[in-house]
Parts: structure tokens; sequence; C-alpha cells
């Protein structure tokens, strides 16, 4: 198997086909190609920050794709937790130590090379899994345009913050697609709508332009386009800029309040097939992320709202996987051909390094011949690949976090935010006993 990219996820990826037995060779571009964020030839470097985000594996939706790594052997966690330093909650480790830990321990195994070469073109024949990430080099990313249509691939995400539904106060907002437009009254009623008068609207200009922005990173000069503007460089190119786009009113009334007519509206729009996530409208962002929680609850409705992710905008290669992907996460033009970690839509070190892991004990299975079962959609595992392959919305896709809002609801329990506890806590032991129940399908008879 080859394996291109020695990332989070390829690394994770090559280790979970080695100890199946499958002999893996690693392309990795690094240290000859550089990146702008990379420091080092080590695998598995962690760019930027330090730490692995929460480990409660019972109340949060990232600590439970831990638990679900560690139970399948993943390396990517067993090195953290070896390398882990104090940080509260959250599984922060030393970074050198932490990569230092994952290239020796690759370098060493029977099962595995690495290979110091860029990787340019998309092999037609044997296994393959990309794993080339957010900083995907020029001549591949242009190899998989061409293979996959340059639409279907993109270089910078432009992410609007996700609001989980049942935190939207409707008895501010109401459902309404401009002009009533669509077919069924589903479409009629695609959009949550929150009004604003011309003092909420012009508090929210005024937020808006003082608050703390992220520069971009060192090389990644200003690559967003006019189609795609932060909200706040909207702001800045007039006051009523965003009055005439995404906030413009017309062709809406507010339910609540028929006669009143709002001089601004913010839209919210779904993000998922099942219905419990909604993206803000053209609301992409650089705002710091403690800003754009004050800013955005000042919007009426969202007073309450929680956020399943902020917005932003990064320098960022990923694939239109709902188009693109199957369930096993193979290039449907070319099924010798998976993608992993972030390039696949995921974001973070904890998602890529997951679907890492999945992608390898696939391919690794297929190359065995033996069928792996479909990892369960109430792991987070299951639920991260769903949505990607599937779940998401194919036009607007942007990288997602794993959150509850892509779990599936369990039956019978209080929505809102009284039962939140009580229904994470489902989520992740039913995600637990399905992660169980689909590890053991793979256990090898001693
Ligand atoms: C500037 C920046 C800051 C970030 N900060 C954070 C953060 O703080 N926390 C967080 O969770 N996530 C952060 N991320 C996202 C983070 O990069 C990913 O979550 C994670 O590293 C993705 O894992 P991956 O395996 O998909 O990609 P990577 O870990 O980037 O691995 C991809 C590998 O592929 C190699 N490669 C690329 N092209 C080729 C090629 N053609 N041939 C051979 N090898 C190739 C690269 O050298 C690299 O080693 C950040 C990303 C960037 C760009």
């Amino acid at each position: 198997m080859h394996i291109v990219g020695g990332g989070m996820a390829g690394s994770e990826a090559a280790w979970q086909a080695a100890e199946a037995g499958i002999p893996v060779v690693i392309h990795e571009m690094r240290p000859k190609v550089e990146t702008f964020a990379h420091r080092t030839g080590d695998l598995a470097e962690m760019v930027c920050s330090n730490s692995f985000r929460s480990d409660d594996h019972e109340q949060n939706a990232v600590g439970l794709l831990h638990w679900e790594m560690l139970q399948a052997g993943g390396l990517v966690m067993r090195q953290a937790y070896t390398h882990r330093l104090p940080a509260g909650g959250a599984l922060a480790v030393d970074r050198d130590a932490f990569s230092a830990g994952v290239t020796q321990v690759l370098r060493d195994h029977p099962n595995v090379s690495v290979s110091d070469e860029e990787i340019t073109e998309l092999p037609e024949d044997g296994q393959w899994i990309f794993a080339t990430g957010p900083l995907t080099s020029s001549a591949l990313g242009a190899a998989i345009a061409r293979e996959t249509g340059a639409d279907a691939l993109a270089f910078f995400d432009a992410i609007a913050p996700i609001v989980y539904f049942d935190s939207i106060d409707m008895d501010v907002a109401w459902l309404q697609s401009r002009y009533d437009k669509g077919e069924t009254e589903e479409e009629r009623k695609a959009y949550i709508n929150c009004p604003m008068t011309k003092p909420q609207y012009e508090a929210f200009i005024d937020a808006l332009l003082a608050a703390d922005k992220t520069a971009f990173h060192e090389g990644e000069t200003a690559g967003y386009f006019d189609g795609c503007l932060p909200i706040e460089v909207m702001a800045e190119r007039g006051r009523e800029t965003l009055r005439h786009g995404p906030m413009k009113p017309i062709g809406l009334t507010n339910s609540h309040k028929p006669e009143e007519k709002a001089y601004a509206v913010v839209q919210l729009r779904r993000d998922n097939a099942l219905g419990t996530l909604y993206n803000i409208v053209g609301f992409q962002t650089k705002m710091k992320y403690g800003a754009q929680t004050e800013v955005f609850r000042m919007i009426p409705g969202l007073e309450e709202a929680k956020f399943a992710r902020l917005g932003g905008i990064h320098r960022n290669t990923f694939l239109n996987s709902p188009t693109l992907l199957d369930a096993q996460m193979r290039l449907r033009s070319k099924p010798n051909i998976r993608f992993a970690g972030q390039i696949t839509g995921v974001e973070g070190y904890v998602e890529s390094s997951a679907m890492g892991l999945a992608a390898g004990r696939m391919a690794a299975a297929e190359i065995l011949g033996r069928p792996l079962p479909e990892i369960p959609q109430d792991t987070a595992h299951g639920a991260l690949i769903h949505h990607i392959t599937g779940g998401a919305e194919a036009k607007t896709f942007q990288p997602m976090n794993v959150n509850f809002g892509l779990f599936r609801p369990v039956d019978g329990l209080k929505g809102g935010r009284r039962g939140r506890k009580d229904r994470y806590k489902a989520y992740t032991d039913r995600a637990k006993a399905e992660w169980t129940g689909w590890l053991a399908t793979q256990e090898v008879p001693a």
C-alpha cells in the first residue's frame, strides 16, 4: 500500500495497515519540499497548537474520538498520551517528543518504509491513500483538480459559523425562504431568519468593526475572493454593504410580527441532512473566536446560540467529498485511490488522524480480501465519515470538526440546554457500544 503524506492522517493510516500485516510505503515530501507551516522533516508534525483538544469522552465529541482511536490501538493517540503535558481537561503534548515518537515507531516497523519524495500524479493502479493535508503541494493539487474538475477542489476554506438548531430562539426567528421560493413547503421554509432593527444593525456593525481579527499566516496571503469576503471586510467597505448583501431584508416577512419590517435580516441555512446544524449564510470571518461568539450573540434569536464551529478563512486544500468520495473514502472515478485527513473536508489534528485510521483499515481490509463492515454511523468516526461522504450539503460543503450535531438523535431524550448533559452521555454511550462491536468484527482469532 502507498500512502502519500506522512502527517496526522498518513501516519495513522500507515500504522493501522502495517499492524494488519500490509507492507506500506509512506511518501513524504518533507524535508526536501517544504510547506509554509511545517518546520521539521518528522512525521505527524503539529503545525500550530500542541493540543488535541478536550479529552472528555463522555461529554465531548473530540474526547469521544480520542477514546475510539485508543480502543483501535491508534498510534497518534498512544503517542499523545505518552507525551502528555498537564493541561486541565485538554490533551496537550510535548510536540517535538510526540512527532519524534510517531516517526520512530513507524520507521522501526518491519512493514513500513518511508520514501522522501513528492508525488505529483494520481496513479492508475495499486492501493493508494492520499493524505496530503491542507497544504497539499501545488503540483499534486493541480493533478487532483484535473481528475476531479477545478470546482470540486478548493484551495481556501471560507467557513461560516455553524449553530446548533436547538440553541436558536424560534420565538424571535422564523422559517422562510426569500420570496417564499420553492416547490415544496420544506423549500419555502428552508432558512431561519433573524430580524434586526436599525439600532441593532448599527450596534452590530460597530461591534464587527471593533472586533479582534486574526491575521493571515505567513505565506497565506489574503487569497479570498470577492465571492467570499469576510463579513468584517464587507462592513469596512461601507456601513450599508451588509444590508445590501448577506443581511438584506427584502422578500422576508417576520411571522411573529408581520406588520414590522426588519431593517436587516441574518439568515441561517441547514447544514446537514439531520437538520441539527445551521450555518449563518455569508458570515465567513477572520474575527478571533472570542470576538465571534460575542458579536454573533448580538443577533436577535442567537443570544443563547451554541456554536458547533466558529467561522474562519484559511489556506486549505480540500475536496468536495460528498460528490467525489464513496462511503469507503475512495475516489469514485479512481477507486484504487482513497483520500484521508484534512483534504477530505474534516478539520483538526484529531479528526484528520481519525480519518487516517478509518482509511488505513478500509484499504488494508480491501487488500486482504476481508470485507470490512461499514463503520456505524452512531460512532464519532462514523458520524464524521457519513457527513463528509453524503450527509453534508455538497453545494455549500466546507470543512467540519466533529461535534454532536453530526449525531443522530437518541429517542426519548429532552432537547434544549437542560437535557444536554444526559443527551451527550447517551450519544457517547451509544457510540462506545457500537465502536466496540465494530472493532470486534476485525479481531483475528488467536
Ligand atoms: C497554518 C495552519 C495551522 C493549523 N493549526 C491547527 C491547530 O492548531 N490545531 C489543529 O487541530 N489543526 C490545525 N491545523 C490543521 C492541521 O493542519 C490539520 O488538522 C492536520 O495536520 C491535518 O492532518 P493531515 O494528515 O490531513 O495533513 P498534514 O498533517 O498537513 O500532513 C500532510 C502531509 O503531506 C505532505 N505532503 C503534501 N503534499 C505532498 C505531496 N505531493 N507528496 C508527498 N507529501 C506531501 C506534507 O508535507 C505533510 O507532511 C492547522 C493547519 C494550518 C495550515
